[in-house]
């Protein structure tokens, strides 16, 4: 990532009518394109040479006539002035004030995230069995596995280093939603056990995975979504001794690439396989039938309830 243009702090720059505009401006420098918020709080926002969501950079305007900027990896804080002077004692503290605010916002992250755990543990003890006539599961013509019900929502239990940390909710028309505030990256779910078992496998869905495990027998381990894959597979692979094999089984998002877009669960499921050099197994799908994306959906055509029909639903 390479500055476009010359530093505004020093000297000679182009005129701006508003803060907003130089702050624009100069971030425009860093290949950011933003409009900048004088919200007078810190800003992320993300960069151009990083993945989707890395929040990297931050910015604040703190009045009508000076902002200050950052970018985390590139070690870059910068004041912004309507006047282009320059001030580094201004950009250090500056700098010093975002960290404090990103640290704020971690613990608040992490407080809120255990008072999830909390709620979702007394969810999980309160909640009933799985009910096998529940519309998703009859959809689906999938038992409830190790699913609890609580109302009308299916619970999937999401655990983080052994302890219960959240639930994902499956509301009766398929939609699915984990506790708000709640820890999602790297929890993982289980169908069946792992003490003795062989091969495991690690699918996205928990439909995916009560069918591979309802064909297969061995337990299969819930990653939630493609980029949950690569996270859960390696801490699988540290907790499981080395003869357990390790199978990655993916979603196969082939309606994606006619939209313009990678085939995500492909990609994903590729990616977790090669990081812990694990087997990977993707679905083969039914004649006459566009829409089965992943295991679940090649069983239920096998099973007849789909609009196609399955080459091989396992191999
Ligand atoms: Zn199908």
């Amino acid at each position: 990532m390479k500055r476009a243009r010359g530093k505004h702090s020093t000297g000679a720059v182009d005129h701006h009518d508003t803060i907003e505009a130089a702050l624009a401006d100069a971030l425009a420098g860093y290949g950011v394109t933003l409009t900048p918020r004088a919200s007078g709080r810190f800003e992320r926002f993300d960069t151009p040479d990083k993945p989707k969501g890395n929040g990297n950079g931050w910015y604040r305007i703190h009045g009508p006539q000076a902002a200050s900027f950052g970018i985390w990896h590139l070690d870059v804080s910068e004041v912004v002035t309507l006047h282009g002077a320059s001030d580094p004692e201004a950009a250090a503290q500056a700098r010093l004030d975002a960290m404090r605010d990103r640290e704020r916002q971690e613990r608040e992250r992490q407080q809120q995230a255990a008072k999830t755990a909390d709620e979702a543990r007394r969810w999980w003890a309160d909640a009933g069995p799985g009910d096998p006539a529940h519309p998703w599961l009859a959809g689906k013509r999938l038992p409830p596995y190790n699913l609890r019900q609580r109302g009308e929502m299916l619970l999937v239990p999401l655990y983080f280093e052994g302890e219960l940390v959240n639930l994902e909710r499956i509301f009766p028309d398929g939609s699915k939603r984990p506790l708000k505030g709640g820890r999602v990256k790297g929890v993982a779910s289980l169908i069946g056990r792992l003490a003795g078992a062989e091969r495991v496998l690690v699918a996205e869905g928990w439909s995916t995975a009560a069918a591979l495990h309802e064909a297969m027998g061995c337990p299969v381990v819930v990653a939630r979504n493609a980029d949950n894959l690569a996270p859960v597979a390696r801490r699988l692979r540290q907790r499981l001794p080395d003869e357990v094999g390790i199978t990655i089984c993916g979603d196969d998002d082939r309606h994606l690439p006619a939209q313009g877009l990678a085939n995500k669960g492909r990609v994903a499921a590729r990616h977790a396989a090669l990081a812990i050099d694990a087997t990977l197994l993707m679905p083969s799908f039914c004649a006459r039938c566009e829409t089965c994306t992943d295991f679940a959906d090649t069983r239920l055509c096998w099973l007849g309830g789909g609009r196609g029909q399955p080459y091989a639903y396992l191999a």
